[in-house]
């Protein structure tokens, strides 16, 4: 149910400095990945130095937005009020086509036939109007 945007009734991100760019490009509707600069790496949640080589030479660069859905759980019990409406949701692990996982909700799927390895693609959800969240939905056939 999309209540009044100008409030969301949800715990918000901690956006930083160091997190800035991956919200901002989500209002943008890109899903950006950090690249290390020397040994390619991409990793998720942002760090300030590459976890591999420790280089410091980091770019936000674009990524698929592709990925497996690695685990997830369902809720049937509200922890804060903002959930209320939702219950039962999901909250699943994707693991992404460039290697990091991140926790997100699945829309477009019944929490019953979200399957492990289950094949997603990022969708973007205007939760707020300063607040973009990715959330991710079953790829079509014929990738
Ligand atoms: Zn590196």
């Amino acid at each position: 149910m999309a209540a009044n945007k100008g409030d969301y009734p949800k715990p918000r991100p901690a956006i930083s400095a160091l997190n800035r760019p991956y919200w901002d490009a989500l209002r943008r509707r890109e899903f950006v990945l950090q690249r290390c600069g020397e040994c390619g790496m991409r990793w998720y949640p942002p760090a300030p130095l590459c976890p591999r080589c420790w280089s410091r030479r980091i770019e936000w660069t674009p990524a698929s937005g592709r990925g497996r859905v690695s685990s997830w759980v369902v809720f049937h019990q509200s922890y804060f009020r903002g959930f209320d409406a939702e219950i039962p949701y999901n909250v699943a692990e994707v693991e992404l086509e460039e290697g990091p996982r991140l926790l997100t909700n699945l829309v477009g799927v019944r929490n019953e036939e979200i399957r492990s390895g289950m094949e997603v693609e990022v969708v973007f959800d205007d939760a707020a109007p300063d607040l973009t969240l990715a959330k991710f939905r079953p790829r079509r056939a014929s990738a």
